[in-house]
């Protein structure tokens, strides 16, 4: 398929074109195996000699197309689909890094990651050091060390909507060998597309915008393609030595710097740990994938229009949106995000924790929920919820304040969202 067509082209076209007779939307291919006929071409798919599909915990067509699609969409060479975010997050980190090895990660992202980088992946002897997002190109520098194996970002951060300077952090790790990994859950591929900026690798929670109707959890990884994993062997062994456990290939050279990340990806941290999709989950990933650029487009109206109206409210302490023109993040959306950001806004009411819940409970049309980033307007209290196993020193730097409320805004009429919210005001 073309390189020069647009998005909104791509998420309906990309990944699937069926042959004469073939179906014409992505076929759910519900097998958990696939039959051939000699043993001999069977093994040349366990050697990794030829490619094709013989055990859905490693590959299935229906998954394929869709990882193929949402390559197409970000502007990488290869794909693949995992169970949820938080198994994209893991495996992305995971595919280049050992006990004993070092990576660096804005202390601006999603709780699960923060909790998986901080707690869980030490106990595997891989350790992160956090950086504030906002930090000078020096403090930066100093986060690096020798065994430092890649950075970390989230091009919107989950709750903080704190904006990525994603050039920045690129050209950090650039100059250390190693390559940046973004998160684009919030922002998605419509509105940003990080290895335009410098992103070598693109992780995703299909399970909020992308799916986008609350259905389906699920993840996806990204490369670009970009990083040369084989100009730094020391660095990345597991890419450019020979892996033991398929009869010595050697990723690199094998696949390449196109392919190598995703295949060994696939190969050993699929094979092991099985997060997989389910061909279910990815046919209805495909379905948000089809209407996100119009669905997009509409959670920003809404976000703006809400943004703007909370803003001029005497019960609403502050409202964070990059949308807003004195939003300290405003100058950065507007260079990655000029499309518009998401539809999620962080604000606090007066009043903090007690006037917080108060304010939640009185609204009718969002609902409390856990879930953000879907048709349906919900809210949520980070601090008493998501995020609730941080202590305060950890919510400052991960930018949640105590009072902060969690608004995402979904597709419904923006009156009857205003109203909503005016009426819980008129409450308090
Ligand atoms: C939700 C989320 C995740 C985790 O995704 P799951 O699909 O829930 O596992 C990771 N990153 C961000 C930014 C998220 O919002």
């Amino acid at each position: 398929m073309s390189k020069s067509l647009q998005p909104e082209t791509l998420c309906i076209q990309a990944g699937y074109t069926p042959k004469n007779g073939e179906p014409r939307q992505i076929p759910i291919i519900q097998s958990t195996t696939f039959r051939y006929e000699s043993a001999a071409e069977m093994a040349k798919l366990f050697d990794l000699e030829a490619s094709g599909y013989f055990y859905t915990r490693l590959q299935n067509p229906t998954c394929d197309a869709v990882a193929a699609k949402l390559a197409a969409l970000e502007g990488g060479t290869m794909a693949m689909l995992t169970s949820s975010g938080q198994a994209a997050t893991f495996f992305s980190v995971f595919n280049i890094t050992s006990c004993g090895d070092h990576f660096i990660s804005s202390s601006a992202i999603y709780g699960g990651s923060f909790n998986l980088f901080s707690v869980t992946m030490k106990r595997m002897g891989i350790e992160c050091t956090f950086v504030d997002p906002d930090c000078s190109e020096e403090e930066l520098e100093a986060a690096f060390r020798p065994n430092t194996k890649c950075v970390f970002g989230e091009t919107i951060a989950n709750p903080a909507l704190r904006v990525l300077d994603i050039e920045k952090f690129a050209k950090a790790a650039h100059r250390h060998g190693v390559p940046l990994i973004v998160d684009n859950t919030f922002a998605t591929p419509i509105n940003c597309r990080p290895i335009e900026w410098g992103a070598d690798i693109v992780t995703h929670s299909t399970s909020k915008y992308i799916d986008g109707h609350a259905a389906a959890l699920g993840g996806a990884i990204i490369d670009s393609g970009n990083f040369d994993w084989a100009k730094y062997p020391d660095k990345f062994p597991g890419l450019c030595t020979p892996d033991d456990s398929y009869h010595g290939v050697i990723y690199t050279e094998r696949f390449g710097k196109e392919g190598a990340f995703i295949t060994k990806a696939t190969a050993q941290l699929m094979r092991d740990f099985g997060c997989m999709q389910s061909p279910q989950n990815a046919f209805i990933t495909n379905l948000g994938i089809e209407s996100l650029p119009v669905r997009m487009a509409r959670h920003c109206e809404n976000a703006q229009r809400i943004a703007e109206f909370l803003e001029a409210q005497e019960k609403i302490s502050w409202v964070s949106y990059s949308g807003l023109k004195n939003d300290k993040y405003y100058e950065l959306a507007q260079k990655y995000l000029p499309k518009g950001s998401c539809g999620v806004i962080s604000f606090g009411v007066k009043g903090g924790r007690a006037a917080a819940a108060a304010f939640m409970e009185a609204l009718q049309l969002a609902a409390i929920e856990t879930h953000v980033a879907d048709a349906r307007t919900c809210c949520l209290h980070p601090a008493g919820t998501t995020h609730r196993q941080m202590n305060d020193q950890e919510l400052l730097a991960a930018g949640v304040s105590a009072d902060l409320i969690r608004l995402s805004c979904g597709l419904e009429n923006a009156d009857d969202l205003i109203a909503d919210l005016q009426q819980a005001l008129n409450k308090l």
